[in-house]
């Protein structure tokens, strides 16, 4: 069932510039650790990520930012997730070649194509199951950015969002889960331990393969090793929200406002390294002193003016 759209957020957490600029550091953020982290499926560089130099620029983004863009474009225009909205600025902007998933390429083309609708494509996924990619979650940080301090209107929308394109309950639990995260570390009085930030996000999702990784993940986040923690987590190899979320929150927790190690622990692991990047680095960069390194964000592409980014 779809969930409608939510009547306007009860509580409102800072006027609306507050919001948008918080939403922006997030999704520069995202942008970045996208990009970056999509240079690393070039063979040549792969050289590189090990000795963690950076590869010629300028980097291009992919599929996790330019849908990023659309969930900030629709906060800015309507306040909050406007579900046909959303659906409509992602068929707008769609760009084949942007590295999407199969799925979401033939959605995107038909409702811009051939009018079709979002709810009866999205419902009609996977025989009916719903997608469980990581998509939800991988454009979701600045969501939860600009609900700094409502972590719990963060998780509302980041649930109406997904069910435009990922329907099935782990893809919606782990928008919800990376929202979460984002919102509790965009506060200043949020928490700043590991710990307690995962131990937040818990309370704040239901019980699902995600909430079951999660907890795993805090179990965890005094290990050392990142290759064995991944190994277990799962790093984003089935492109699955359980394989790519509880390992993305783990690396957010344990580097907050540190972006570079962040990014390199993440990247060096493997598995679907643009989206892990995209996630971990919107969390960090939501948070004030967690911003990329200011010649990474030169290197990157620029944001699209229709983003609305401040
Ligand atoms: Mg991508």
């Amino acid at each position: 069932m779809i969930p409608e759209p939510a009547p306007e957020p009860a509580s409102e957490p800072g006027p609306v510039s507050a919001r948008l600029s918080r939403a922006t550091a997030s999704l520069r953020g995202l942008a970045v650790g996208d990009a970056l982290g999509s240079q690393f499926f070039v063979p040549a560089n792969y050289a590189a990520l090990q000795s963690g130099d950076l590869p010629p620029g300028p980097w291009a983004w992919t599929d996790d930012t330019e849908m990023a863009c659309s969930v900030l474009a629709v906060l800015v225009a309507h306040g909050r997730i406007d579900q046909d909205a959303l659906a409509r600025s992602f068929a707008e902007h769609h760009d084949f070649d942007r590295g999407y998933g199969p799925a979401v390429n033939r959605m995107l083309r038909l409702i811009r194509q051939e009018g079709a609708d979002w709810r009866e494509l999205a419902a009609g996924l996977f025989n009916g199951q719903g997608s469980w990619g990581n998509g939800a979650a991988m454009r979701i940080a600045p969501l939860g950015a600009w609900y700094a301090g409502d972590p719990e209107q963060a998780t509302h929308q980041a649930e109406i969002s997904a069910y435009t394109t990922h329907q099935h309950r782990e893809a919606v639990v782990g928008a919800m889960a990376v929202a979460a995260a984002a919102a509790l570390a965009a506060d200043p009085a949020g928490p700043d331990d590991p710990d307690a930030l995962l131990g937040a996000v818990l309370e704040l999702v239901p019980r699902s393969a995600v909430h079951a990784g999660i907890r795993r993940a805090r179990d965890m986040l005094d290990y050392a090793d990142v290759a064995t923690v991944a190994a277990v987590l799962g790093c984003g190899r089935r492109t699955s929200a359980h394989d790519t979320v509880p390992f993305a929150l783990w690396a957010a927790a344990r580097h907050l406002g540190d972006y570079e190690r962040a990014f390199w622990t993440t990247a060096r692991v493997g598995g679907d390294v643009d989206t892990n990047c995209a996630i971990v680095g919107g969390i960090i960069a939501a948070r004030t002193g967690g911003e990329p390194p200011a010649t990474w964000t030169r290197w990157t592409e620029p944001l699209p003016e229709w983003a609305g980014s401040a």
